[in-house]
């Protein structure tokens, strides 16, 4: 690992302050290191300067009513000790708990799960069925972005220049869950998942897949075959069909293309019998 210079700043204005030294690659973010740590070690990021976010007062769960707002730097951990969190969002209580180990969740966090923007993060496909926003820090000052539109590849994101996630916004608390399917729980990643939320206030659908490459996605398809609050298994049939003909399904070293299309039906099927059971 090649030296570099660590700074942990106590504001968030001092953050992007010294984010905005440098060119291009030059200054590397810490949240929970659990991802970067490995870039450093293996050469695939060689900053001059780390900007760690621990001091900043970002480990915040707000609940407004319905609506959620997490903080950037929040340990997944505490995240999924919220009992309301488990209550009222049952599918991103599952997906929180799906991320690796309890070891591993003590230090990840949110907004480091989305920096990385990996194919098969399990907090993505949930944030993006629970129409959730992500509020971007920066030298121009506070924007927000839809989760679809700030992730756009693995490791590729719509964060500017010097700018930070400082939270995610959920607008309301729904009906969820999440299922996926991995070799070994705690040491791999999904090869398939399937992310289902029931909107209360759209009396619609979300349903959004991951674990192939390039990223998450929704399936408005499959979100209009589901129809009604209470499809019936005709119903999330042709949901299956509209995953398997509109989602670009591929296969990688981890899963073939068709292992992950068998893995389609049965994922879905029981997401939405759990959700609309009442979640997970
Ligand atoms: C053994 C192991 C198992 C794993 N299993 C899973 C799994 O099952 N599911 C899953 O989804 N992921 C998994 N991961 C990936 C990783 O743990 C998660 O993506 C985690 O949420 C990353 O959070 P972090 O805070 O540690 O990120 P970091 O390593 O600190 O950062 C990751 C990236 O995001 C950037 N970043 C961090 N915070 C911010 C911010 N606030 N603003 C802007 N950019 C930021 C960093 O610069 C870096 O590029 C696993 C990783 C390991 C090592």
């Amino acid at each position: 690992m090649a030296d570099f210079e660590l700074v942990a700043p106590a504001t968030p204005e001092e953050a992007i302050a010294s984010l905005r030294t440098g060119p291009p690659g030059a200054v590397a973010v810490l949240g929970g290191g659990t991802d970067l740590l490995f870039d450093l070690e293996e050469g695939r990021s060689a900053p001059e300067r780390v900007v760690s976010l621990r001091r900043l007062p970002w480990r915040t769960l707000e609940w407004n009513g319905n609506a959620l707002t997490i903080g950037s730097t929040l340990p997944l951990r505490t995240l999924e000790n919220d009992p309301l969190l488990r209550a009222r969002i049952p599918g991103l209580h599952s997906a929180v708990r799906a991320v690796g180990s309890v070891a591993l969740r003590q230090r990840a966090t949110l907004g480091g799960n989305l920096g990385r923007s990996a194919p098969a993060s399990d907090l993505v496909p949930m944030l993006l069925a629970l129409d959730a926003e992500v509020l971007l820090l920066g030298p121009a000052g506070e924007r927000r972005l839809t989760v679809d539109g700030f992730v756009q590849g693995s490791r590729r994101t719509a964060l500017g220049p010097a700018e930070l996630i400082r939270a995610v916004r959920i607008p309301e608390a729904r009906p969820s869950a999440y299922h996926w399917q991995r070799v070994r729980p705690f040491h791999d990643i999904s090869h398939m998942a399937v992310a289902v939320a029931f909107s209360p206030s759209a009396r619609a659908w979300r349903v959004a897949v991951a674990g192939f490459p390039p990223r998450p996605l929704r399936v408005p398809e499959a979100e209009a075959a589901l129809g009604s609050a209470r499809p019936d298994a005709d119903a999330v049939h042709r949901a299956a069909e509209e995953i398997a003909r509109r989602a670009p399904i591929v296969a990688d070293h981890r899963a073939s293309e068709e292992y992950r299309r068998q893995l389609v039906r049965p994922l879905l099927e029981r997401a939405v019998d759990a959700t609309v059971r009442g979640g997970r």
